[in-house]
């Protein structure tokens, strides 16, 4: 490949990219055209839960391909029953619906939670959100987020998306009335910096969407399989929701999302939701593949050993350089830096040589971390060095 970026303008610009182009993954490493290996913590924004081209979604992946690519949403098939079957069952939620993208499962939710207004509160459709809240791209998850800025961005928003601060009951109080439906969040904010809803905070939640008659919808779209050490994050705090998105892990790296919901909630007649690929059992097969991968037994237990042992190279990173702290749950971590060198860390990284590092920083004074469920404690290790010699360094 003489000039493998030949073509890079044919793409519309979205955002700054770096002049590289990776060619092969293996587990936690990628590889680029010029044959440079990258230790990844990013994994594709914590999608690829079990890293690069792991066995069990190649084979479920070929096999499917060979069998039954798409019959069409309209009819049933084998793979999409049966991951709805095991999601539900593991969810304790009864209902499954299948999209593609966090978004539109997000999407999803929201329609059903207004639609279960109009139909049993009296129009109620108010769902309150949260300050730096992110729940995806389209124009209602935009406005449901809490991005600053984005409430400008490409107004009109769509409203009905009222924001409270996150573990501040006061704030969310405040904001119910008459109007409200549900009340929506992310166990973890992740984009927002890796900020967790306090345990108490999401049973005060669950408490108070009881008592006032509201849904509880839960965005666990990246806390979600695994992520933060057991299957779903809100296990944790003992809570269970009316509704749940899944997204990024689920797919293991091929675009799968779920919306899932009690059975009194599912209120969608004929022709309310649907998706040209909804379902579809090549991305279902995955799915398969990748929930009975994060549930056999000792695996779990692995992230959460692995999560502790990145915590604890974390903190003693921090101290030994001067950071501020660290945070997380699981394998979705955060080390809070002391000045705002987040994305020149970030540059510097994936410029080290030989071997590059991929690192992530959703705010200036913080990176976020969120290799593969299954990375090896040398992997961790291989990691922790290298950013200590990144922090070190004058850069
Ligand atoms: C990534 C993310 C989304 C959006 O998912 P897409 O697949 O990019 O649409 C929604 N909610 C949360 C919490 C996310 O982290």
């Amino acid at each position: 490949m003489n000039q493998p970026l030949a073509h890079a303008d044919a793409l519309m610009w979205i955002t700054p990219r770096p002049d590289l182009l990776f060619t092969q993954g293996a587990g936690s490493w990628l590889t680029d055209h010029q044959g440079k290996r990258y230790l990844d913590f990013v994994q594709g924004w914590a999608v690829n839960c079990l890293g690069h081209g792991h066995p069990a979604i190649v084979e479920a992946l070929t096999r499917q391909a060979g069998q039954l690519l798409n019959p069409s949403p309209a009819f049933y098939n084998a793979p999409s029953l049966q991951l709805a079957a095991n999601l539900s069952r593991h969810a304790g939620l009864e209902r499954v619906f299948f999209a593609n993208t966090g978004a539109e499962a997000n999407e999803g939710a929201i329609k059903l939670a207004r639609k279960w207004g109009r139909k049993y509160r009296n129009g109620a459709h108010e769902i309150i959100t949260f300050e730096n809240g992110f729940h995806g791209r389209s124009l209602a998850t935009m406005s449901a987020s809490g991005k600053p800025g984005w409430d400008k961005l490409f107004a009109p928003q769509v409203p009905g998306f009222p924001k409270a601060r996150l573990n501040d009951l006061d704030s969310v109080a405040a904001l119910i009335n008459e109007r409200t439906v549900a009340i929506m969040l992310e166990p973890i904010q992740g984009e927002g910096g890796v900020l967790p809803a306090e345990r108490e905070f999401l049973q005060l939640l669950r408490q108070i969407t009881e008592d006032r008659g509201l849904l509880l919808i839960l965005d666990e779209v990246q806390t979600g399989m695994g992520r933060t050490g057991t299957l779903f994050a809100h296990e944790q705090a003992g809570i269970r929701p009316d509704i749940m998105t899944l997204g990024k892990g689920i797919g293991g790296g091929v675009p799968l999302s779920a919306l899932l919901a009690r059975e009194a909630v599912c209120c969608f007649e004929a022709g309310d939701q649907g998706g040209t690929y909804n379902g579809n059992p090549l991305m279902t097969a995955v799915g398969v593949a990748v929930l009975d991968t994060l549930t056999a037994p000792g695996f779990l237990e692995q992230v959460q050993a692995r999560g502790e042992y990145l915590a604890r190279g974390l903190q003693a990173l921090a101290r030994d350089t001067g950071q501020v702290g660290e945070r997380g749950q699981g394998l979705l971590r955060a080390l809070i830096l002391a000045d705002d060198r987040g994305p020149a860390l970030v540059e510097a990284a994936r410029s080290r040589s030989p071997e590059g590092l991929l690192l992530n920083a959703p705010r200036p004074h913080l990176l976020r971390f969120m290799p593969a469920l299954n990375v090896s404690e040398a992997e961790i290790d291989l990691m922790l060095a290298w950013l200590k010699e990144l922090l070190e360094s004058k850069a």
